[in-house]
């Protein structure tokens, strides 16, 4: 487009007075936007914050009703350890009086109680004493002095596998130590006297012998039912040369006259029915009312004396510990 020459100057200073004018608009929207974006931001910070501040005090509300509960709860547990720690050493109290307790046990005590809690202080102790809390065969000690008469020998003590009694000596068929030879004829000869007979079966029985009868256990009645009636290669009394079976070695002994002959008269003659009824939890062994054992007749008299229902009871109160001497 052409202007006319007069109008161009008036255009040009129109122009550059627009172009101010325009200028100032751009500044004063420019600084009306910027001031409201900082409004914005502030006001977005401000409310933000609030907002943050109010979450922070309802976590810190809940933070503390939860540490209040914790509290509670830390309050209750450390009560609840120390009664536990309490209980525990009345119950250690309790252990300690008898003068068999270990106090290299004394854990052991404790977690066994808490496994049995309807056993009492001194059944858990005596038991603890011969391992009965650990796994059978797993913890084995050597049996102790297995040449003496009251050597233990259990799921927990065993014998050397190639250990055989030096002084055995043969009753018939059977090999037995010979210092029970002439008991064990008394037994029987006066069982047959009240109408009694008995024919023993099995006495010495090396671990190679042990091992083949356990095993045929094993292929006739299954592994838990030989795991009750048939000891390990050496862990066998029989091993020992101490115990006599009398036939039929079975349920069929039961209820028997000879059964109940056993049970009333062995002790007489130093012999101990070794398990029992009462004694299947401290032994491991079922009821093996054919199974007698050779300890003595001073031990056999102060068993049957003093009620002590197991030969294990009686290797921790007298053999692993002696007893104060009394007054
Ligand atoms: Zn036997």
């Amino acid at each position: 487009m052409r202007l006319k020459k007069w109008l161009r100057p008036a255009l040009r200073v129109r122009t550059s007075q627009q172009q101010q004018k325009d200028r100032r608009v751009i500044l004063l929207t420019v600084l009306l936007a910027g001031t409201l974006m900082v409004a914005i931001a502030l006001f977005a910070f401000t409310s933000g914050n609030a907002g943050h501040e109010l979450a922070t005090l309802a976590t810190a509300d809940v933070a503390s009703e939860g540490e209040e509960a914790n509290t509670t709860a830390r309050a209750d547990e450390q009560g609840a350890a120390a009664n536990i720690q309490i209980a525990d050493q009345q119950a250690l109290k309790r252990y300690s009086l008898f003068y068999f307790y270990e106090d290299a046990r004394s854990t052991r005590y404790l977690d066994y109680q808490a496994a049995h809690p309807e056993l009492s202080a001194e059944q858990v102790v005596i038991r603890v004493n011969v391992d009965l809390d650990t796994v059978d065969y797993e913890v084995v000690s050597p049996a102790s002095d297995v040449s003496v008469i009251n050597t233990l020998v259990s799921k927990h003590y065993s014998l050397p596998y190639d250990y055989e009694p030096a002084d055995l000596a043969y009753y018939g068929e059977l090999l037995i130590k010979s210092e029970a030879i002439g008991p064990l004829d008394q037994l029987i000869a006066d069982a047959s006297a009240d109408g009694v007979p008995l024919s023993p079966t099995s006495g010495y029985r090396s671990a190679a012998t042990q091992e083949t009868l356990y095993n045929g256990y094993v292929a006739s009645f299954g592994y838990e039912a030989a795991e009750v009636q048939s000891a390990h290669p050496g862990f066998s009394e029989h091993q020992t040369g101490w115990a006599i079976d009398f036939s039929p070695t079975n349920y069929l002994f039961y209820d028997t006259p000879q059964a109940y002959w056993l049970a009333e008269n062995a002790y007489k003659y130093g012999f101990i029915v070794r398990y029992t009824e009462e004694n299947t939890d401290m032994t491991l062994y079922i009821h093996e009312p054919w199974h007698i054992r050779y300890v003595g007749s001073q031990v056999s008299n102060y068993m049957h004396d003093n009620n002590i229902a197991s030969f294990e009871e009686y290797w921790v109160k007298y053999v692993q510990h002696t007893p104060p001497p009394l007054g």
